[in-house]
């Protein structure tokens, strides 16, 4: 450049013309301006709820194109009171089912039905007068894991499940995170402990598929400073962050569910929350080094709809393997997420069948899991009918 080429530049670029020629220039000279007008931002983020002014399509999808199964739901939750557990139903069956039929939902999966006495009571309640309608799932009676001969009572508790009515074992992310060889003090019980060997084996020889919840998202793994993109999301529920203490890795996690599906291939096991949804490419290699692994959506299109693209060339690949699910909670006002009722449905179809842009991923004013909006995958009939419905029917034995 010559002296008298950058000579004129300067000139010009004080007389704020058009931008285009000048890019370098110009941003120089409008950092100077913002700083001397710089005025600071008296709003709380918690306050911050921007509209987006983008005019692109808006797809209502009031019902899902095929008949579908919620594969993960919470209709009964197990609670301590006092010393003992007691089940407790988040909603009444004709609230379910005023949902169900509205948003042609065939089947809701309820997983965490308790066990023994706490299980037979949800089969009761939920399965029995409507067993085209409900499912009921057991769990593991964790309180006895200081039993001498666990293993062999685990097993044979989920024997007795399968008698009850139960049609599938849901592992909470408690196995990993919260029990400990003293149920609640002493150190952290491994997801691949031995003393699960005959639970895991059992479930498969009854064909009872496995869900399980191990991983969450990375960011709950990570200091809640403000360089986390959940930082609301975890300042809400304090006890989500797994960072310090004597908490494993998410990865370490991850590798203790892999080597349980390793040891008991004939055991299906459905990895929730698409096992890593924020890591697609791991979750692949996982789902084609176990061919006894598959995955549910529940309370993840915030994560799949944000990488769009990545996520349509997943569904398409694993489309045999993928089960569409919500993770609905009715009352469940603390998650919006999750909350059972119309809207949550909605926005599940919209996402699956439909391209349109940026929208909420929640029923919620502000995107409670983290800023950002989702876009739809738009995948063809062929593929929604299998995640909609057929895929989760033959896993149980439908
Ligand atoms: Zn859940």
């Amino acid at each position: 450049m010559t002296l008298r080429r950058r000579e004129w530049l300067k000139t010009m670029a004080g007389a704020s013309i058009g931008a285009l020629g000048l890019p370098l220039l110009n941003r120089a000279q409008t950092t100077t301006t913002a700083q001397t007008k710089r005025v600071e931002p008296s709003l709380a983020l918690k306050d911050y709820q921007p509209k987006s002014m983008l005019h692109v399509p808006e797809t209502h999808v009031p019902r899902s194109r095929f008949p579908n199964i919620d594969f993960h739901t919470h209709l009964t939750w197990v609670d301590r009171k006092g010393k003992s557990d007691v089940l407790t139903h988040a909603a009444t069956v004709a609230e379910a089912l005023k949902v169900m039929d509205a948003k042609n939902i065939r089947i809701m999966v309820n997983l965490t039905g308790g066990y023994g006495p706490l299980l037979e009571e949800a089969v009761r309640h939920w399965q029995q007068p409507h067993p085209d309608r409900f499912i009921v799932f057991t769990e593991p009676w964790y309180a006895k894991i200081t039993m001498p001969n666990y293993a062999k009572f685990q097993g044979e508790q989920i024997e007795a499940a399968k008698k009850a009515g139960a049609r599938g074992l849901k592992i909470l992310k408690t196995l990993g995170l919260y029990l400990r060889e003293s149920v609640t003090t002493g150190p952290l019980v491994k997801i691949d402990d031995k003393r699960f060997d005959q639970m895991w084996e059992a479930a498969g020889a009854l064909d009872m598929p496995v869900a399980i919840h191990v991983s969450d998202p990375e960011a709950f793994f990570l200091p809640t400073d403000r360089f986390n993109e959940r930082y609301e999301e975890l300042s809400a529920h304090p006890d989500w962050s797994f960072h310090g203490k004597d908490y494993p890795s998410n990865a370490e996690l991850q590798e203790a569910r892999n080597r349980v599906m390793e040891r008991h291939p004939r055991t299906k096991f459905v990895a929730l929350h698409t096992a890593d949804s924020e890591n697609l490419p791991y979750v692949a290699e996982c789902l084609d080094r176990y061919p006894n692994m598959y995955v549910d959506i529940a309370a993840r299109i915030g994560e799949l709809g944000r990488q769009p693209r990545m996520s349509r060339k997943f569904f398409d690949k694993y489309q045999d393997r993928i089960l569409f699910a919500t993770d609905a909670t009715p009352h469940g006002d603390e998650t919006p997420q999750q909350i059972f009722g119309n809207e949550l449905y909605e926005i599940y179809y919209r996402f699956l069948e439909t391209e349109d842009e940026y929208f909420d991923y929640a029923p919620a004013l502000i995107p409670p899991q983290g800023r950002w909006r989702i876009y739809g995958i738009g995948l063809p009939e062929p593929i929604l009918k299998k995640v909609y419905y057929d895929n989760a029917a033959r896993l149980l034995g439908l």
